[in-house]
C-alpha cells in the first residue's frame, strides 16, 4: 500500500508556486491578492480559513478575510462583491461556504466576477468545464487529479466510482476523470447496491460527508483510494472512509486529515496565480 501524502505534495507545490511569485515580486509585479469573505463564525469555516490565509501569506500572496455579521444582507453583500469585482489590486474573490440560510448562495457566487472566481464555483467556470475548456477547476476535484499526477497514477480505462455528486465535488471530479479516459459511475443517496459498484471499482473518489462510510467489504483488492470527507468523530477528524481496514486492500490511498484537505488548499492557491497572470497579462 502506498500513502498518498498530499501534504507533502501540496508543500512542494506550494514551494514551487512562491519561487514562481518570488521572482514577480523581484521584476517589481505587484503582489498576487486573494479576499476571502466570510459570513457568520462557523467553527469548522474558521478553521479552513485559517489554512487559506497561512498558505497564502506563506507563498507571497496577500491574503485577507473580509468578515461579515450572520444577520447581513443578499443586497448589502452584492454591493460588497460589486466593489471588489472592480477593484483591479485584487485577484481572487472567495466566499466560504456554507452561507446561512437567508443568502441565496447561487446568486452570491454568480455575483463575482467569474476571472475573479479562485474557487472555480460561478456557473460560467463550471459551464467551462463541460464544454472541456480551460477553466478555473474547483480546488478540491483539481487537487485530487494533481495528486494522482503527481504518483504518475494513470486513470485512463480505469473504472472509477464517484459517491457523491455535490457541485464542488462529486460532479466536477467525475468530469474531470471522464476527461482523462476513467470509465466512470457516479454513486448517490439513492443508488442501489452501491456495494455492487465499489467492489468493481479500480478507483473510488468517497466525497459523502458520513464517517468511516466506506468499509473494508466494500472494495476489491488493489484498489485506489481517495477520500474527501471531513467528519468530526469523538473529536477526531476522520474521512468517509474506515482508512485502518481498507488500507490492508488499497494499492494507494489519501489519509484524513493530510490527503485531499492540503490538496485543496494549494489548488486554490495555483488557481489564484492563474487568475493574476491573466489580469497582468503575463
Ligand atoms: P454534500 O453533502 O454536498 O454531498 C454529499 C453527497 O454524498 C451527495 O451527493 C449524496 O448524494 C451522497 N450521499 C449521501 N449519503 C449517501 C449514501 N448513503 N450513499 C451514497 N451516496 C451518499 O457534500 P460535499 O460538499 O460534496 O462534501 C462531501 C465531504 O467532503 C464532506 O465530508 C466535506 O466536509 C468534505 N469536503 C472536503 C474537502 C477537502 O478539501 N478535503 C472539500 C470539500 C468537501
Amino acid at each position: 500500500m502506498i500513502l498518498l501524502d498530499g501534504l507533502k505534495i501540496s508543500k512542494k507545490r506550494n514551494e514551487e508556486l512562491k519561487d514562481k511569485i518570488d521572482k514577480l515580486i523581484l521584476a517589481n509585479k505587484r503582489q498576487p491578492k486573494l479576499i476571502i469573505i466570510q459570513v457568520g463564525n462557523n467553527p469548522a469555516s474558521n478553521s479552513y480559513i485559517k489554512s487559506k490565509i497561512k498558505n497564502s501569506t506563506l507563498v507571497g500572496i496577500d491574503a485577507s478575510l473580509l468578515k461579515y455579521e450572520e444577520d447581513i444582507t443578499e443586497e448589502e453583500l452584492l454591493n460588497k462583491i460589486s466593489l471588489l469585482n472592480l477593484d483591479h489590486s485584487i485577484d481572487g474573490i472567495l466566499v466560504q461556504l456554507p452561507l446561512p440560510k437567508h443568502l441565496n448562495e447561487r446568486k452570491i457566487l454568480d455575483s463575482i466576477n467569474y476571472l475573479k472566481d479562485v474557487d472555480g464555483f460561478h456557473t460560467y467556470n463550471s459551464g467551462l468545464l463541460f464544454q472541456k475548456q480551460r477553466a478555473i477547476h474547483a480546488a478540491t476535484p483539481e487537487g485530487i487529479i494533481n495528486l494522482l499526477n503527481e504518483y504518475k497514477i494513470k486513470v485512463e480505462g480505469l473504472n472509477a466510482v464517484v459517491i457523491g455528486r455535490s457541485n464542488i465535488v462529486g460532479f466536477p471530479i467525475s468530469k474531470l476523470l471522464l476527461d482523462l479516459n476513467a470509465t466512470v459511475t457516479i454513486c448517490h443517496s439513492k443508488t442501489k447496491n452501491l456495494k455492487f459498484h465499489t467492489k468493481h471499482a479500480d478507483l473510488i473518489i468517497a466525497a459523502i460527508g458520513k464517517p468511516l462510510f466506506l468499509t473494508k467489504d466494500m472494495v476489491k483488492k488493489g484498489v485506489i483510494i481517495i477520500d474527501v470527507g471531513i467528519n468530526r468523530l469523538e473529536e477526531k477528524l476522520v474521512g468517509d472512509v474506515d482508512f485502518e481496514n481498507v488500507k490492508t486492500k488499497a494499492s494507494y490511498i489519501t489519509p484524513v486529515p493530510k490527503g485531499v484537505g492540503p490538496m485543496t488548499v494549494n489548488a486554490l492557491l495555483e488557481n489564484l496565480y492563474k487568475l493574476y497572470l491573466i489580469h497582468e497579462n503575463l
